[in-house]
């Protein structure tokens, strides 16, 4: 019974250790703003690996301004720490319809929605908002 809790204590560690694995943000004066309270709870956001977040939800969660999220994401984002997407709205669907990398830009008119087939010829007809998806945990410090 001792031997199979030691075994059990080993491995246990052993999957602690492979789950640190956890990038470090350095948020220093590119995000001056961020209290060490605000660092902790992006950091808790984050703990996770392959983690999503967008915008406006990450400001409500967090209590920021949407200009504060981007800065954050766009930090994310030059420390190469995330993927950028466009998300693709159309008045036919709640969710987005479509998404793509946000370094191909703007989608090419005229764009024909993946959901109801409809043949949209001006942006005025879509709505956009940017996503970003982490691959690793994140620590903001
Ligand atoms: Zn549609």
């Amino acid at each position: 019974m001792v031997e199979v809790l030691k075994l059990y204590n080993f491995y246990s560690q052993r999957l602690r250790d492979c789950t640190k694995v956890m990038a470090r943000l350095i948020c220093g004066n590119r995000l001056a703003f961020l209290s060490e309270e605000h660092k902790l709870l992006l950091t808790e956001h984050f703990s996770q690996p392959q983690k999503t977040a967008q915008p406006r939800e990450l400001a409500i969660k967090l209590g920021f301004e949407y200009a504060q999220v981007i800065a954050i994401l766009a930090v994310l984002a030059t420390d190469k720490l995330c993927r950028n997407y466009l998300l693709i709205y159309h008045y036919c669907a709640e969710a987005c319809v479509d998404r793509q990398p946000l370094n191909e830009g703007m989608v090419t008119l005229p764009y024909t929605c993946p959901y109801c087939e409809e043949t949209i010829d001006t942006y005025d007809d879509l709505q956009f908002d940017i996503m970003v998806e982490t691959e690793v945990s994140i620590e903001f410090v």
